[in-house]
């Protein structure tokens, strides 16, 4: 505020010293020629009477007689600063113009300068003598009570605006405190509270911002804490399950067929742990790094091939029959990652297929992206079971009842990778009569 007031003053005044100064030399000009034309025109005129008068209507006026004896009527000026040469021209019959030449000071408001030389000049006679009448306007006088109107105006501005200013403050800084506040407790772990601001503008908008990070941060603890107890159960069973036919081991009349069957089961229950152990890596691998991938040139139709020939013998086993339909394709991405997407597909349909079934696996080159399709005709699933399958450690209650292998990672995995390649996998599914997996890859 006082730095736009010093501004203001700074061009109110210029503007007085380049516009206002002339016309204004020019007002009082006129006046002061009036005046001396009346007094010329009565013969009988009590002078000092009239001059009396004339400084009671507001102005000051300085009379110089022949004899350079001066007279003053009205308030006195605050200086005398008017030169003899300067009253010897007035009185030979040349006007002064001293309020049009006043010299421009920056830091003084000529108009208010209350000095003799900041007046207007003119000779006039009477009684057959010639005297110099000098005038400005009484300011002090006319002007006192619009200094109080105006002043107490400035006045009950600033502080109005002080008090506005306060008010605004802590409108905004009310919101912030509570942001801070808010997002110290996140930094604690403590996703539960929810802000109070309801506002259109900025500190509206990083509110809302605030509250969906702090929804995803709290989903995001929600899911590690549930991913931590899932994977401590699925270590768990397989370590109980080892500890309890180890110790029906130590018992030394065990039949040799015992023997071997509970040394079969600690057997396949390391196996799990350890494949267990490897899909564990491998989601960590890919949910650490922005873009694991390697990506190289192969043929894809090859990659398809060789991961059928793999579970040929399991096959020959459930005497299923596999039909292949697969394009010549050359692919660019991670074959290592792609290779689980199709070994996890196609070791599902095997898994959840009963003996004698038939599956499907399609390849085929469309423009922009290539398209996998491995359809099965097994046990299918229900909606409910559809909308979890990717979830990580899902596995549903028949798959379990099959007593087929299976950590419920694979399909996680497999479509985390399928994302990172731009592409998508979808499911269609019924239960009973079969299920269809569609991946589709863009091509770069
Ligand atoms: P993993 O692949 O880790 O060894 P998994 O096969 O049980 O174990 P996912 O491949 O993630 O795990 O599959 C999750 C669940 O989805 C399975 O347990 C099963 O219930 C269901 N599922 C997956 N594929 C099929 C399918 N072709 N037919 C019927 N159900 C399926
Ligand atoms: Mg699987």
């Amino acid at each position: 505020m006082i730095t736009s007031a010093l501004i203001a003053f700074l061009a109110v005044n210029t503007y007085y010293h380049q516009q206002l100064k002339g016309q204004n030399d020019e007002k009082n000009m006129t006046i002061a020629k009036s005046i001396a034309s009346f007094i010329e025109s009565d013969e009988k005129l009590d002078l000092k009477n009239y001059l009396e008068t004339q400084s009671a209507v507001g102005y000051k006026l300085y009379v110089v007689n022949e004899q350079r004896k001066a007279t003053m009527y009205g308030e006195a000026f605050r200086v005398e600063n008017l030169s003899d040469k300067v009253i010897d021209q007035v009185l030979s019959g040349e006007v002064y113009h001293g309020m049009g030449n006043l010299p421009s000071e920056t830091f003084v408001t000529g108009f208010f300068s209350n000095e003799l030389a900041n007046t207007v000049g003119v000779p006039f006679e009477s009684n057959g003598e010639t005297y110099a009448l000098f005038l400005r306007p009484d300011i002090k006088m006319l002007f006192t009570e619009v200094h109080y109107i105006l002043g107490g105006m400035v006045l009950i501005m600033a502080i109005i605006s002080l008090l506005a200013m306060l008010v605004v403050a802590k409108m905004l800084i009310d919101p912030i405190t509570e942001l801070t506040a808010a997002t110290k407790k996140v930094g604690e772990e403590q996703f539960s509270g929810t802000l109070d601001i309801n506002r259109r503008d900025e500190i509206g908008q990083l509110a809302k911002s605030f509250q969906l990070m702090t929804i995803k941060l709290s989903e995001n603890d929600r899911i590690r804490k549930e991913f931590i107890s899932d994977v401590s159960h699925d270590f768990q069973s397989p370590l109980l399950n080892i500890k309890g036919y180890a110790e029906l081991l130590l018992d030394d009349n065990l039949t040799e067929v015992s023997r071997k069957n509970y040394t079969t089961v600690i057997q396949s229950e390391t196996e799990r742990l350890s494949s267990l152990t490897k899909q564990l890596l491998l989601l960590t691998s890919l949910d650490q790094l922005a873009s694991p991938l390697e990506k190289k040139t192969f043929d894809l139709d090859m990659q398809l091939k060789e991961t059928v020939r793999k579970f040929r013998w399991l096959l020959e086993e459930k005497e299923m029959t596999l039909e292949m339909d697969i394009e010549d394709v050359r692919f660019t991405g991670d074959p290592a990652f792609l290779d689980k997407v199709w070994e996890n597909l196609l070791s599902n349909a095997l898994k959840y297929t009963a003996n004698g079934g038939e599956i499907e696996v399609v390849l085929t080159e469309e423009p922009g992206h290539v398209k996998v399709l491995v359809k099965d005709h097994g046990i299918g699933m229900d909606e409910e079971e559809l909308g979890r399958i990717f979830d990580r450690f899902y596995r549903a209650d028949n798959s379990r009842t099959q007593e087929t292998g299976g950590t419920g990672l694979g399909l996680s995995i497999a479509q985390q990778v399928v994302k990172l390649h731009g592409g998508t996998i979808d499911v269609i599914s019924q239960k009973g009569e079969g299920t269809t997996f569609i991946v589709v890859l863009p091509k770069l």
